[in-house]
């Protein structure tokens, strides 16, 4: 077996967070004769009522620039934890939960969808508003897994399993949640969307999405990210974030808050200063020349510390 390098940096990371709340091994998929653990973890708080902001990376394997992006996050919160008494108050009054790794056979293989060919992303039970007339294979579809963005038969993969899972346990019985998962794509905007991907129907939490994207533009003035509804982009069957969403909506109606965020960081960024990255498939969807992975890594830490701090205070700015 070749070096995981991403495993191996993400348990050592795990390693150092874990005085600082919890980690457990969700999960292991196996795949090839191998097994591959799916991590989860806790920082701050174990109460599930306080404000809680989830993090997730890694849903697609090639785009792993996410799942390093989250692992550097983490490290970089163990290092702060250490000494900053204001993060540490912080982290008393709300929670940080995350898994960094929610595909590691896809990110050790190098490809989007899971071991069996099952694009995560379209393997929710929840169908799309697509018109027929203009079937996508991109929205998702249940040709075979021999083709990307295949949405997998009747049962949800144990990746898709396991994350939304995890998101029902740690997000659901919140006061205040958001979340974040982390992807790379095609285009030359960092895009953060919100709900719904199956529909182009107006988000029944638009207004505090809005309040949201208004607290972005206040805290991080000049900031890089096209804030929108993700149909806005394009239409998805079988999203576990569209599933989530309407499951807690259903319950709480708008009485707790639970709004699920997706980044894309816009590849092409790093193709445009990089041309020869067009020559590798894994270079489209990452950086590959260290100091502009350094780059994003900085280029994202504010909103990422926004998404706390926004579910700490979110009295003070969302029209609950
Ligand atoms: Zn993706």
């Amino acid at each position: 077996m070749k070096e995981f390098d991403e495993l191996v940096k993400l348990e050592k990371v795990l390693e150092r967070i874990e005085p600082f709340g919890s980690v457990e091994k969700l999960a292991t998929v196996d795949h090839g004769g191998q097994t591959f653990p799916i991590y989860g973890l806790r920082i701050g708080a174990a109460e599930k009522r306080l404000p809680t902001f989830g993090l997730f990376g890694g849903v697609h394997g090639l785009e792993k620039i996410g799942s390093q992006l989250v692992t550097a996050y983490i490290d970089y919160l163990a290092n702060q934890l250490s000494w900053d008494a204001s993060l540490v108050d912080l982290f008393q009054k709300s929670r940080l939960v995350s898994i960094p790794m929610v595909n590691p056979v896809g990110v050790y293989f190098n490809r989007r969808s899971n071991g069996n060919g099952v694009d995560i992303m379209r393997n929710g039970p929840i169908d799309a508003e697509v018109v027929p007339e203009k079937p996508s294979l991109v929205s998702g579809h249940g040709i075979g897994p021999w083709l990307p963005w295949y949405r997998g038969r009747d049962e949800m993969e144990v990746e898709t399993q396991t994350l939304t899972d995890f998101v029902r346990r740690e997000l659901f019985a919140s006061e205040m949640s958001l979340s974040l998962d982390i992807h790379s794509g095609f285009g030359f905007r960092d895009r953060l969307w919100y709900p719904y991907s199956k529909s182009k129907e107006k988000f029944p939490l638009f207004d505090q999405a809005i309040d949201f994207k208004k607290l972005l533009k206040k805290s991080i003035p000049y900031h890089v990210y096209k804030v929108e509804q993700q149909s806005d982009s394009y239409l998805i069957q079988g999203d576990p974030w569209d599933y989530l969403f309407e499951e807690h909506y259903s319950v709480n109606q708008g009485k707790s808050i639970y709004i699920p965020w997706t980044l894309e960081m816009g590849s092409w960024l790093w193709v445009r200063k990089n041309p020869k990255q067009l020559l590798s498939y894994k270079g489209i969807f990452n950086p590959m020349v260290p100091h502009r992975f350094n780059r994003v890594m900085r280029r994202h830490r504010p909103l990422l510390e926004l998404f706390q701090k926004a579910v700490f205070n979110n009295r003070s700015w969302s029209v609950v």
